[in-house]
């Protein structure tokens, strides 16, 4: 843990010196997306760019905040529970390689009205990262990940930054 902490000193000392601020004159220019990822946070794979986190509201949230995370500014964590009483933080976004490997989607209990949902899990270790959500029409069995109409919801606590934010 200590390593780790050192690690992000130092990369943060290395992204500020190599800013030249005595060059050009500043060009304005969008702000970058956020190149940060989402990693599984059991093994560290890739489970999501930071850029693909849109903010879904759900109207059975308990509770809502917004927050810096991922290197992205007003990222949506909403708390949602399950019908048995157990609370996740979750962040939601549109793409990822998190998999929905379950036979069947379930319409019952779900957090997003009009969107059925599975359970995602990393595609290397297999632990639990959150869920996916599809519309009713679209949730077919076949279908393991979102569509481009669908999205899914990381619980905040089973995913790493990549960066040391
Ligand atoms: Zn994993």
């Amino acid at each position: 843990m200590y390593g780790e902490a050192l690690f992000c000193v130092l990369l943060v000392v290395f992204s500020a010196d190599s800013i030249d601020v005595s060059s050009t004159p500043p060009v304005k220019t969008p702000l970058p997306r956020s190149s940060d990822f989402l990693l599984c946070r059991h093994c560290g794979f890739n489970i999501a760019s930071a850029s693909t986190i849109t903010n879904i509201k759900s109207p059975a949230a308990l509770a809502e905040v917004n927050q810096t995370l991922f290197g992205l500014d007003g990222v949506l964590v909403q708390r949602l529970e399950n019908p048995i009483g157990i609370g996740f933080d979750v962040v939601t976004g549109k793409g990822g390689t998190c998999i929905g490997s379950a036979q069947t989607w379930q319409s019952e209990h779900t957090w997003f009205p009009g969107h059925a949902w599975k359970a995602c899990t990393c595609s290397r270790c297999s632990q639990l990262i959150g869920w996916v959500f599809e519309p009713l029409q679209t949730a077919n069995s076949l279908r393991s990940y979102a569509s481009t109409n669908g999205f899914y919801a990381f619980i905040l606590d089973h995913v790493n930054s990549e960066k040391c934010t």
